[in-house]
């Protein structure tokens, strides 16, 4: 089984920072659309989201759940089934102290693509990333995935030096998702 791993703020719903709440979380358009492509496409959808908001304290990692459970409610209303939710709630100098620590979940680190390519019996190689940040991009290299795509508005800045695995660039989940499946 192969896998399209979606980082979450930025990708999937518009980054307003610490978006802990259903009624904060706004779909970027055209990416219900893409995800749902790409299930179709024969790619079990895991979402792999740096969550520091709850070692900030900003939200509780109840809160998030939550409103993971209505994400996944609602995308699974538009045809689109998550195959997991990968989170890490760490951040090694947060001010929550049962989530102040360092941890090899929270990307550039790749474990939660391990952790769910263990779960899910997922062919890394054959798997691809969609991310916003650098960091992203470096996860799914120390992973190990065939392809990653940094959706990056113009600006940002030249991506990271990565021989392995050269980012592709788009500007928004929609169009990525078209490039890969063309
Ligand atoms: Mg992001
Ligand atoms: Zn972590």
């Amino acid at each position: 089984m192969k896998a399209a791993f979606l980082d979450r703020d930025g990708v999937i719903n518009i980054d307003h920072a610490y978006v802990g709440r259903w009624e904060d979380f706004e779909f970027v358009p055209g990416a219900i659309e893409a995800m749902r492509r790409l299930h179709r496409a024969g790619y079990a959808l895991v979402v792999v989201t740096n969550q520091s908001g709850i070692a900030r304290g900003k939200y509780s990692e109840a809160d998030f759940l939550r409103l993971t459970a209505q994400m996944s409610e609602f995308l699974l209303t538009q045809q689109v089934p998550l195959a997991a939710v990968e989170y890490c709630p760490h951040l090694p100098d947060g001010q929550v102290a049962e989530y102040r620590q360092n941890c090899d979940c929270r990307k550039p680190a790749p474990g939660m693509i391990l952790r769910a390519a263990r779960n899910l019996q997922l062919d890394l190689s054959l798997s691809v990333l969609f991310g916003d940040k650098p960091s992203d991009i470096e996860a799914a290299q120390a992973a190990g995935l065939g392809r990653a795509f940094l959706l990056a508005k113009d600006g940002l800045g030249d991506p990271p030096d990565l021989p392995e695995l050269a980012p592709e660039r788009f500007g928004s989940l929609a169009l990525a998702v078209s490039a890969l499946l063309a």
